[in-house]
C-alpha cells in the first residue's frame, strides 16, 4: 500500500485530498493523510456565523471565469448552493477628492471600452482621459520581459489610470504594491492583449465583440463574475472533509520538519510522531514550506524564500437597516492610497450577497493593510475599529452605532507576486525534480485565487498519483 501525506489543510490541501480519495474510490490501493497546524481546516477560508450573519474572516468569493472552483462545488454536490452577486446593484465606487464617484459603465478591469460613459465620468481628468486614450497608438513593448503593473500602466495609459484604477483596484485583489508587483503572474491577460492587439483599449473591443458574436452560439452563463456559497466559503472545507472518508485528517498536527530521499520520505511532527510516506505535498504557505524544504533541498527553500508575504485584515460592522444613513446601492468602493484613508476598500456585503445578513440589517467589510499599509494591519482591534468607523463617517457619512463590529487579523497572509515571480517559480520547481515524491500546491506559486488553489490542489495529486504508478511498475 502506497502512503501520501498532504501538510496543511488550507483549500488547496483540501483539493488534493478529494482528488485522492476519488482514486481511492476507484479501486488503488493508496493511504492518505493530511496533517493541518491548527486547530481548524481551511486556512484562509474561515466563516463565522452569528445571529443570522454569515461572516467570512478571508475570501468572501470567487471568480467565475476560472472553472476550478465551480468544478469542486459540482464533485462535492454543493453546486445548487452557490449564489451570485446581486444583479440589482452592480455599481462600483472609487473614493476620490473626497467623494465616492461610481465606475464608469464599460470600463473592464480599467480598459474603456465604451465611449460615452469613459468621456463623461468624473473619475478622471481631461488630462487622465486623453492620456489612456494615447493607449490607441502607443507601440507595443519590444520585448517579452516581465515588468510592475505600476510600469505597465504607466507605459499604456498614464499615472491617472495608475493612481485612481490599477492601483486601488487591481493591486488591491493582490494586496500589493503596484510598483513591485509582476503583471506577467498577476494579469496576464493584460500582457497577452498588448502583445496580440498592440492597444489595450483595441483588444478589449476586439474581444467584446468576439464575445457577441459567440454569444449566440453558447448558452449564457447562469454564474455571475464573483460566486459565493449561501452559507459561506465555509461550506466547501467541511464537505471536502465529509466526502473523503478515506483520507485521515488529522488538525492541531503541526509538521516541525521532513527528511527523506527518493520516495522515501518521514514526516516529523511538533510534539513528537514520525509517520512515513512514499510521496508528499506541501501545501503550507510559501514561507512554512521553504522552512521545511530546507534540510532536504536547501536549493529550492533558498528559492522560495524571495516569496513575500504581507499582512492585511478585515473588519466586519452590522447596523440595524432602519434609519442607517446610507443607500448601499453597490457593491462598494475602493480608495487610492492618495486619498491618505485608514481603509484600502469596503464591501458592502449585504447589497452585494444579500443572504449574508439576516432580515432589518445591513453588514459592511472593511479591508486594510496590505503591501501599502501594512503598518495598520498590526494595529490592536480597538485602534482598527475606531479608524474604520472615522473613514465610514468621513466617506460614507455613516454616524450609526454598529450592532457589531467584528475584527480579523490576516497576518503575513497575503501573497506576493513580484516581477519575475513566474521565473523564480520555474526554477524551484526544476530544483524540485531533483527530489521525487515531494510536490507543492497552494496559492504560493501560479495563482493566488481559490480557484487557482484548487487546480494547484487536484494538479499535484494528479502527479502524485502518477509518480507512485510509475514507481509500482518500476517495482515489479
Ligand atoms: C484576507 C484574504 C482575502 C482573500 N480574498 C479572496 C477572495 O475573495 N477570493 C479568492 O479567490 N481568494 C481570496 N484570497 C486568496 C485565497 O483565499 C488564498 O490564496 C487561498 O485560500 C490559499 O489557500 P492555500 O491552501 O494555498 O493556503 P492556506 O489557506 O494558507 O492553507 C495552508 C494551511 O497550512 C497550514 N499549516 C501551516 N503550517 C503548517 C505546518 N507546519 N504543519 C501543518 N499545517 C500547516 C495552515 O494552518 C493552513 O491551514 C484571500 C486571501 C486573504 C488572506
Amino acid at each position: 500500500m502506497k502512503k501520501i501525506i498532504i501538510i496543511g489543510g488550507g483549500i488547496a490541501g483540501l483539493a488534493a485530498a478529494t482528488r485522492i480519495q476519488q482514486e481511492i474510490s476507484a479501486g488503488t490501493q493508496l493511504e492518505c493523510a493530511l496533517f493541518e497546524g491548527s486547530e481548524r481546516f481551511g486556512g484562509k477560508i474561515s466563516t463565522e456565523k452569528m445571529d443570522g450573519f454569515v461572516i467570512e474572516r478571508g475570501p468572501d468569493s470567487f471568480i467565475s471565469q476560472k472553472p476550478a472552483a465551480i468544478q469542486f462545488c459540482k464533485q462535492l454536490g454543493i453546486e445548487d448552493h452557490l449564489v451570485g452577486t446581486n444583479p440589482e446593484t452592480p455599481n462600483t465606487y472609487v473614493y476620490t477628492g473626497g467623494k465616492l464617484v461610481t465606475m464608469p459603465d464599460g470600463l473592464s478591469l480599467m480598459i474603456p471600452t465604451k465611449f460615452l460613459p469613459f468621456a463623461f465620468t468624473p473619475l478622471f481628468s481631461l488630462m487622465g482621459k486623453i492620456r489612456m486614450a494615447f493607449d490607441l497608438l502607443i507601440p507595443k513593448k519590444a520585448d517579452d520581459s516581465d515588468e510592475s503593473l505600476a510600469s505597465f500602466v504607466r507605459r499604456r495609459m498614464g499615472e491617472e489610470a495608475l493612481r485612481k484604477m490599477a492601483e486601488p483596484m487591481l493591486a488591491g485583489i493582490y494586496a500589493s504594491d503596484p510598483e513591485t508587483m509582476s503583471i506577467g503572474s498577476t494579469f496576464p491577460m493584460f500582457v497577452e492583449t498588448e502583445r496580440k492587439y498592440r492597444s489595450l483599449i483595441l483588444g478589449m473591443l476586439a474581444r467584446k465583440k468576439a464575445m457577441l458574436l459567440n454569444a449566440n452560439k453558447r448558452p449564457a452563463s447562469k454564474f455571475s463574475l464573483f460566486m459565493t456559497l449561501k452559507d459561506g466559503l465555509g461550506e466547501m472545507v467541511d464537505t471536502a472533509i465529509k466526502k473523503s472518508p478515506d483520507v485521515q485528517f488529522q488538525s492541531g498536527a503541526r509538521v516541525e520538519s521532513i527528511s527523506g530521499k527518493e520516495g522515501d520520505w518521514s514526516v516529523y511532527l511538533e510534539g513528537g510522531g514520525e509517520y512515513k510516506a512514499q510521496a508528499v505535498i506541501l501545501a503550507t504557505p510559501g514561507h512554512i514550506t521553504a522552512r521545511l524544504l530546507q534540510p532536504v533541498a536547501p536549493a529550492a527553500a533558498e528559492v522560495l524564500k524571495q516569496v513575500k508575504y504581507v499582512s492585511t485584515a478585515t473588519v466586519t460592522l452590522g447596523y440595524k437597516k432602519e434609519g442607517f444613513s446610507h443607500a448601499l446601492d453597490g457593491f462598494g468602493f475602493v480608495v487610492p492610497k492618495c486619498e491618505n484613508r485608514s481603509i484600502l476598500a469596503c464591501t458592502w456585503t449585504s447589497s452585494k450577497f444579500p443572504h449574508r445578513a439576516p432580515e432589518g440589517y445591513v453588514m459592511l467589510r472593511c479591508y486594510l493593510g496590505g503591501a501599502l499599509r501594512e503598518d495598520i494591519a498590526e494595529k490592536d482591534e480597538h485602534t482598527m475599529t475606531r479608524l474604520v468607523r472615522q473613514d465610514l463617517k468621513e466617506i460614507m457619512g455613516i454616524e450609526e452605532k454598529p450592532v457589531f463590529c467584528k475584527v480579523f487579523h490576516n497576518r503575513k497572509s497575503n501573497v506576493q507576486y513580484q516581477v519575475n515571480h513566474s521565473v523564480r517559480i520555474d526554477t524551484l520547481m526544476k530544483e524540485l525534480d531533483a527530489f521525487p515524491g515531494l510536490f507543492l500546491a497552494g496559492s504560493a506559486y501560479r495563482g493566488i485565487g481559490i480557484p487557482d488553489c484548487i487546480q494547484s490542489g487536484n494538479e499535484s495529486a494528479e502527479s502524485v498519483i502518477q509518480f507512485l504508478a510509475d514507481k509500482s511498475k518500476a517495482e515489479i
